[in-house]
């Protein structure tokens, strides 16, 4: 058998078996939880009288959980010098940078970094790449366009830390963005998905040529779940001739970046165990569930040594199924898919269903004729529940005749039926019709924003 271990970054705690990670990480979370009240009044408020002493990260199951909803209340009435609202835990004097959340489930929340935590944000994050295969010989086209978010500027602190040359190519013309990478012979990009998929379409169709002529070798995707469908995948390796495709995911909540996959695939491991806990639940009945391979819930995220906006028992939202635990890199930390996001599931007469699963299933089917873009309707923002089928719009691809649309979109609509026990309605529209966009591109759009309740921003563009 060869030897499939990898190079480490965190040499000390990536190989180190999972429970004693948790047992050197249940001593970090013992002085955390009995700080955190003293420093943050959210806490001391949702903590109450009763401060338990918490040795274990099993024990934190006996602990309150934090939603975004929690974090978002608990900022919008900001006191004087202290803009995070009562999650700020450290003075004003102590911040150095600001992050925003990408605001794709609301409006953003923002949170503070004082120097140690951009210091322990910068070794998460570069672990990150490093787990994705970025190695300091790589020069990086790092294309997102807003410093503010994650993805943006901490993922090139990251990336600098870890010793990669970064060429921030985003937030320029796509033209310009794509002789960047040319000129300065770029080996890796990191990117959204969807924005790998239309810099791909752009590069054919308006500048005429193949994108796999830029030489590119490794592409980092990550900030929506489309990476892990094997069709999507396909799609981006073969228009970018690359086969080094890796998936990577972060929340700025909790820490930008902090799962990776390795050279193995099938999933990206945990790489920010030095300054995060996680457990798994289960959302409904809020009990932890072991890491144990298939099993499915939702991650929940402690920042145990998090100064300036700690979280205890974050709730991601974010629904995974553990597909390793035991990978031949070496690296211990359990391996997860994203399947989807609790407040994303729609309900379609009383059966369940993640907008992702109506995806996954399309492609596995029918991409042949399409191109991986769709979008559900929603009639407004807060829609979850849909008596008559799901609207939804499938993109054809070129070589797709108009006269095989009504066709093929009955045949979807038995697919859709059949595996997944809901209704669509679908329209097959014509390649370019759903709008790219190069940051996180939202599979359910809201057909009248201006009669929703609710968030003004249901995106950030
Ligand atoms: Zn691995």
């Amino acid at each position: 058998m060869t030897n499939q271990t990898e190079e480490l970054w965190d040499k000390d705690l990536d190989s180190l078996p999972w429970v004693e990670v948790e047992a050197w990480q249940g001593t970090q979370v013992e002085s955390f939880v009995s700080g955190l009240a003293h420093r943050s009044p959210f806490y001391a408020e949702k903590l109450g009288a009763s401060r338990k002493s918490v040795k274990t990260i099993e024990a934190l199951e006996s602990l309150p959980l934090t939603t975004k909803s929690d974090l978002r209340i608990a900022q919008e009435s900001p006191s004087e010098g202290e803009s995070f609202g009562t999650i700020q835990g450290m003075p004003t004097s102590e911040i150095v940078q600001t992050v925003s959340s990408s605001g794709t489930s609301g409006r953003p929340v923002h949170y503070a970094l004082t120097a140690s935590d951009h210091a322990r944000w910068n070794d998460g994050i570069a672990n990150m790449f490093f787990t994705a295969g970025i190695r300091p010989a790589d020069v990086i086209a790092h294309l997102t366009r807003l410093p503010m978010v994650g993805g943006g500027l901490p993922y090139a602190d990251g990336l600098r830390k870890l010793g990669a040359n970064v060429v921030w190519a985003g937030g320029m013309s796509t033209e310009r963005t794509l002789e960047t990478i040319k000129s300065l012979q770029a080996t890796a990009l990191t990117a959204t998905v969807s924005f790998e998929v239309y810099l791909a379409e752009h590069c054919r169709e308006v500048m005429g040529y193949e994108p796999s002529s830029l030489g590119l070798k490794k592409l980092i995707g990550g900030g929506e779940p489309g990476m892990g469908q094997p069709e999507i995948r396909a799609q981006i390796s073969e228009a970018w001739g690359v086969t080094h495709l890796r998936e990577a995911m972060g929340l700025s909540d909790v820490m930008a970046g902090m799962w990776a996959e390795c050279g193995q695939g099938n999933g990206m491991h945990f790489c920010a165990q030095r300054h995060v806990a996680i457990e798994l639940i289960d959302p409904d009945t809020e009990n932890q569930i072991p890491w144990t391979e298939g099993a499915t819930g939702e991650v929940v995220y402690t920042t145990f040594n998090r100064e300036a906006t700690p979280v205890l028992r974050f709730r991601s939202g974010d629904i995974v199924v553990v597909t390793d635990i035991a990978c031949a890199c070496s690296r211990t930390s359990p391996k997860i898919r994203c399947i989807g996001r609790s407040d994303d599931m729609l309900i379609y007469k009383a059966m369940n269903v993640f907008p992702s699963a109506i995806r996954d299933v399309i492609l596995d089917e029918h991409s042949d004729h399409l191109s991986s873009h769709m979008r559900i309707w929603k009639e407004e923002i807060g829609q979850v529940k849909f008596d008559h089928p799901i609207p939804l719009e499938v993109e054809g691809n070129e070589d797709l005749e108009e006269s095989e649309a009504q066709v093929l979109s009955e045949r979807i609509e038995a697919t859709v039926r059949m595996r997944l026990g809901v209704r669509v309605d679908v329209a097959v529209v014509a390649t370019g019709t759903i709008p790219r966009t190069d940051y996180k591109t939202s599979l359910v759009q809201v057909r009248n924003p201006q009669t929703s309740k609710g968030t003004p921003y249901p995106d950030v563009q």
